[in-house]
């Protein structure tokens, strides 16, 4: 039922973090995975070391998306991972900043659905599954970053929205929300001693997830096993929000 053989696969953003171990695991599932990051440079090396093949995107650029849906085959599984955030508090953070949390995280998503899905409406068949976060649930403070809150509560709305529309054409549309995982985007960009030490204590398991905690749930959504889900968002937050 979990098995993905002969099925293929895009993850957004897969070039390190939780995307990599996303594409890893949906390769090892036995999906035809390819990688779609800005970040080439490390995206190649990493595509390579799993057997997938590699893609530039910047994901909030929808000619470009729109070209590389037009490029490829239809798919069976798109994984909106691309996501970015800001930590600057409210009454500080620039234009500049605000725009380009919603432009990778509720944008960059939208443009990735709309040209990818609209092949998988044709073939009436796929499945796409959002990074979204524990932080469209709960306010996450005392971080500064309700830009990035909004962005990913966007995208469980958008997620619900997209199934209800699709799910009698063959599209299911779902999410998956960690809580704190350890990538680069918390432990180089985010960590301080005092933040860890709040991570720690208000996540009830005590730790952080591994990123490759998280890419079963997303073989799940992938798979024939979740074929009666849609419009779900999938909490891997190690007891965060209850
Ligand atoms: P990361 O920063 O380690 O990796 C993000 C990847 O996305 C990078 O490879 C980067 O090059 C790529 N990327 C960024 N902007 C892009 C764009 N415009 N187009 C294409 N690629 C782009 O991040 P991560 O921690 O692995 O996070 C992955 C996803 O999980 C994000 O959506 C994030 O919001 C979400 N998330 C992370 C955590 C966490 O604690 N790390 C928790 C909840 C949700």
């Amino acid at each position: 039922l979990f098995k993905l053989d002969g099925k293929t696969a895009l993850v957004t953003g897969a070039a390190q973090g939780i995307g990599f171990e996303i594409a890893k695991a949906l390769g090892e599932a036995g999906a035809k995975v390819t990688i779609a990051d800005m970040n080439p440079a490390v995206g190649e090396a990493a595509a390579s070391s799993i057997g997938a093949a590699f893609e530039p995107l910047n994901v909030t650029d929808p000619a470009a998306v729109r070209t590389l849906a037009q490029k490829l085959d239809a798919l069976d599984i798109l994984v909106n991972n691309a996501g970015i955030v800001r930590n600057v508090p409210s009454e500080d953070i620039s234009n500049a900043d605000w725009e380009v949390v919603m432009s990778v995280n509720v944008n960059g998503v939208f443009w990735c659905c709309r040209e990818f899905g609209k092949k998988m409406l044709d073939a009436r068949k796929g499945s796409i599954i959002s990074t979204s976060s524990m932080s469209g649930m709960i306010s996450n403070h005392p971080q500064p970053q309700s830009g990035y809150n909004a962005s990913k509560a966007a995208v469980i709305h958008l997620t619900r929205s997209l199934a209800g529309e699709w799910a009698g054409r063959g599209v299911r549309v779902n999410s998956v929300a960690p809580g704190y995982t350890a990538t680069p985007m918390t432990i180089l960009g985010l960590e301080t001693p005092e933040w860890r030490e709040t991570w720690l204590k208000e996540t009830p398991m005590g730790r952080l997830a591994e990123p490759r905690e998280i890419a079963p749930a997303v073989v799940y959504l992938a798979s024939d096993a979740s074929s009666f889900v849609t419009g779900h968002t999938l909490v891997v937050d190690g007891g965060y929000t209850v």
